[in-house]
């Protein structure tokens, strides 16, 4: 840890200690909106891993790459051009200085992201990037499906969401809809199980729990209610709330 004492600084205020909160989960469960909210609510950066294997699989279908080719893959993301904010209140996704954050979210590359995430020197990359950017002191919420895992195994906090497949398909298509993208409740479900299990089975950080992160089913909760359990955990007040949704992973 890095924290100093107050009693410790005679020149002015101590830093803030550090807390780096690391949310895992699969699609659809409220990961963003709930890490984005956490990191604001708490005064911390924030960041969407997920952002970054979308720029690079981006970067990949714009130059015409299978995204299943892996040296190819390799080759297209090793100098990826990508700046990404942490800043909760104005995020910005940048490839080659373009602003790419709507593009990023498109079914295109939404389809193809599981393909170009798989790859471990992808992943390497973005990792190392990943770690430099919460590295800073203070408050960082990361959130994707390795944080807690390999990111940042000794994160102070984890916490991994999870939801059955419908009710995150249905919350998927929901918030295309609201975004003014074309969605298909059936199509979105069979998307989320397929990019569910290419995810969980790949070789190279599979989504799964960390064993010492705490697991929230938010099928039958509100965001409100799960992000006063967040808010709870990360201010070290968890034992005082009720813990019925709640379990250490095994
Ligand atoms: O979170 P989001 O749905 O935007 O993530 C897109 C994809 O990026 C995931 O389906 C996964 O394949 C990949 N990803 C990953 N590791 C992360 C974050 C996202 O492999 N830490």
């Amino acid at each position: 840890m890095s924290a100093v004492p107050a009693s410790a600084s005679a020149t002015g205020p101590a830093p803030a200690p550090r807390r780096r909160i690391a949310i895992d989960g699969p699609a659809g469960t409220g990961k963003s909106t709930l890490a984005r909210t956490l990191a604001r609510r708490l005064g911390g950066a924030y960041l969407d891993t997920g952002a970054m294997y979308r720029v690079a699989t981006l970067q990949v279908l714009r130059a015409g790459i299978d995204p299943e080719d892996s040296a190819a893959v390799i080759a297209a993301t090793a100098d990826l051009p990508l700046e990404i904010g942490t800043d909760a209140g104005a995020e910005c996704v940048l490839l080659g200085g373009e602003d790419v954050s709507e593009e990023i979210r498109t079914a295109r590359v939404t389809a193809d992201v599981s393909a170009v995430s798989a790859v471990p020197e992808v992943r390497e990359n973005l990792v190392r990037l990943q770690r430099r950017l919460a590295s800073d002191g203070g408050t960082v919420v990361l959130e994707g499906r390795d944080i807690g895992t390999v990111v940042l195994p000794d994160a102070e906090v984890k916490i991994y969401l999870t939801a059955s497949p419908e009710v995150r398909a249905r919350r998927r298509t929901d918030q295309d809809l609201a975004a003014g993208r074309a969605a298909d409740y059936d199509e979105v479900l069979a998307a989320v199980i397929e990019r569910d299990r290419k995810d969980s089975t790949r070789a190279a950080s599979p989504l799964r729990p960390a064993a010492d992160a705490v697991v929230i089913d938010t099928s039958d909760l509100t965001l409100d209610e799960v992000l006063d359990r967040l808010v709870a955990l990360a201010e070290g007040t968890h034992a005082s709330h009720g813990a019925t949704a709640e379990g250490n992973a095994q």
